[in-house]
């Protein structure tokens, strides 16, 4: 399945997350470790978002290979930011391979992405699509399940802080699919939540800052690997894992 990393901290450049770690998202695309059956390679698109203006997300998304991707290189060279939410993305099978359907998705101050795949997708997920506003479905970024989780899920994030409302999208599409593979990332650029549902994730905070990425960037061994079916909520100052509940 995909990979992802959010980064809050001091700014630092995209390429220094996603280009130049010895086992940056990049390598990770061609030579992920721990995909957990979830396909072989990350090579169906890509994305990053970032803020030029804090609490505004600006995002940079394409279909194809990251390496392959000259501008990008050197424009995440000359980028910076304090806040960083980057994918590489491997179509579940049935899924189009288009640019809307590459994370991060965003909207306002949100870049939310998701590694995974919802089982017997779409009709296991009906009947909760059917509960968002008719507008929010029609707006889709794209017919994909990472779509309609990123709509549910900002459906919530007006009324809910932002770990309940993960952690309640993952709940309520695991109840309607069960089987299905729901690591969601999420950031406004001030905190970082995350998922681990059946797929890997790890987190760092070093520095002043704070890493959570699919699989570690590199082999410093302040890593820590986030256990199954939990959620983490991070700033660069605290880190808080807790169970989401039974599966
Ligand atoms: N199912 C999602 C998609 O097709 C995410 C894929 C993944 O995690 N590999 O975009």
């Amino acid at each position: 399945m995909c990979r992802h990393l959010g980064y809050l901290g001091p700014a630092v450049p995209i390429a220094s997350l996603v280009h130049d770690p010895p086992h940056s998202l990049m390598r990770q695309s061609y030579a992920p470790r721990d995909m957990r059956g979830g396909g072989t390679v990350n090579v169906d698109g890509y994305g990053v978002g970032w803020y030029p203006t804090p609490g505004q997300a600006v995002r940079y998304r394409r279909v194809g290979t990251l390496w392959s991707d000259a501008n990008l290189a050197q424009l995440s060279r000359i980028t910076s930011s304090g806040a960083i939410l980057a994918a590489v993305r491997s179509a579940t099978v049935g899924m189009p391979i288009v640019e809307t359907a590459c994370a991060p998705f965003t909207d306002g101050q949100w870049l939310f992405s998701h590694n995974g795949r919802v089982t017997d997708w779409p009709g296991s997920v009906a009947d909760l699509a059917g509960t968002l506003p008719t507008t929010d479905l029609l707006t889709l970024d794209a017919p994909t399940d990472s779509a309609l989780l990123w709509a549910l899920l900002r459906s919530r994030l007006a009324t809910t802080p932002p770990a309940r409302a993960v952690a309640d999208v993952v709940a309520e599409v695991a109840a309607a699919a069960p089987g299905s593979r729901l690591n969601l990332l999420l950031t406004n650029g001030s905190v970082l939540v995350g998922t681990t549902w059946t797929h890997s994730l790890w987190v760092r905070r070093a520095d002043d800052a704070v890493t959570v990425s699919s699989e570690p960037l590199d082999d410093d061994p302040r890593w820590r690997e986030v256990p199954e079916g939990h959620v983490v909520t991070a700033d660069p100052s605290t880190v808080d894992v807790q169970p989401m509940g039974r599966r």
